[in-house]
């Protein structure tokens, strides 16, 4: 199947519409709806009691982060079918070990800026121009709706990285950074935490663009094994291993999931170049990132539901 390299949420339903109709083992649900209403679909396949979570787009620019998904998701459906293995990995026996979750893009209305400009953003465009600083261009606009960053509105740094905002001279809605009034404010970020809590995840894949880099940390330290695992993903992609600095250090998703609720969590910055990264940067990127997509599942272990903060002391540094 043809899977555009920056689909728009139109091309995103087409593609998940077709893959279900082909593929039964595929089932979809609806993890909630963006800031302007948009669905926000939530994959699922897979038979295992272990379970993984594989999530696009928290970023506008970073649209590609969601075709990267659905070509994997199209790819590992069709190899299923034939009973091929893809990166040496038995498809047919992952799938009765694994449950992978899918969320193709988190920020719907965000990758839709982006890719379409203001007119998609409804009744909002007028306030995304003024944040936007009166500029029409919106292609690199990384925020939701409302502009809050959601790889800023998670429930760990936030306070600490209210300070760090300030500095940049960020007060309120922006096209990035801003991490908006609380911890889980915006829809998008309620719904996937809300979700995160509900399932025992094992393992969480947070992709981003650009960087060739992997981040595994919560304020500095990691879980125990971690550092082990990020060292392999990095081998499997040719990417670095990172600690993050600065306003990347503070309210994303892997540093919430890893230092609160004690679930390995990597965010992995694929590609290189400048968001957003043109077509051209999709199938280079698609082949670094393969090898880890299709093998990360066997880096994942069986884990009983957690009590959120219970994990706060067995981190390492
Ligand atoms: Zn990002």
């Amino acid at each position: 199947m043809k899977i555009p390299p920056c689909p728009d949420a139109a091309e995103r339903a087409a593609v998940i519409s077709e893959l279900e109709r082909d593929y039964p083992i595929l089932s979809r649900s609806l993890l909630g709806r963006s800031v302007l209403g948009r669905e926000i679909p939530l994959l699922r396949l897979g038979e295992g009691d272990v379970h993984l979570l594989y999530v696009g787009a928290h970023h506008g620019a970073e649209g590609m982060t969601a075709g990267l998904l659905l070509r994997f998701l199209s790819e590992l459906l069709s190899a299923h079918r034939a009973g091929q293995s893809v990166e040496g990995v038995d498809l047919t026996f992952l799938l009765s070990v694994r449950t992978l979750w899918i969320v193709p893009a988190l920020n719907p209305d965000g990758v839709e800026l982006s890719l379409r400009g203001l007119a998609s953003a409804g009744f909002l465009s007028d306030r995304i121009a003024r944040m936007n600083g009166g500029r029409e261009d919106c292609s690199t606009w990384q925020a939701n709706a409302r502009g809050v960053d959601l790889n800023h509105n998670y429930d760990m740094g936030f306070r600490a990285y209210k300070g760090v905002e300030a500095s940049l001279g960020i007060l309120g809605g922006s096209p990035s950074r801003y991490s908006g009034e609380y911890p889980g404010s915006e829809p998008e970020t309620a719904a996937l935490t809300r979700f995160i809590r509900s399932v025992p995840l094992s393992l969480i894949l947070s992709l981003h663009t650009q960087g060739r880099e992997i981040y595994f940390t919560s304020g500095g330290r990691s879980l125990p094994g971690q550092t082990t695992v990020a060292a392999r993903f990095a081998a499997m992609t040719g990417y670095r291993a990172a600690v993050p600095t600065g306003a990347a250090a503070y309210g994303g998703l892997t540093d919430w999931a890893v230092g609160r609720l004690g679930i390995p969590s990597f965010t992995v910055e694929c590609g290189a170049g400048t968001n957003p990264l043109p077509a051209s940067s999709f199938i280079p990127t698609w082949h670094e990132i393969r090898p880890l997509l299709f093998r990360a599942p066997l880096y994942a272990e069986r884990r009983a539901p957690r009590t959120e903060g219970t994990d706060a002391d067995q981190t390492e540094e």
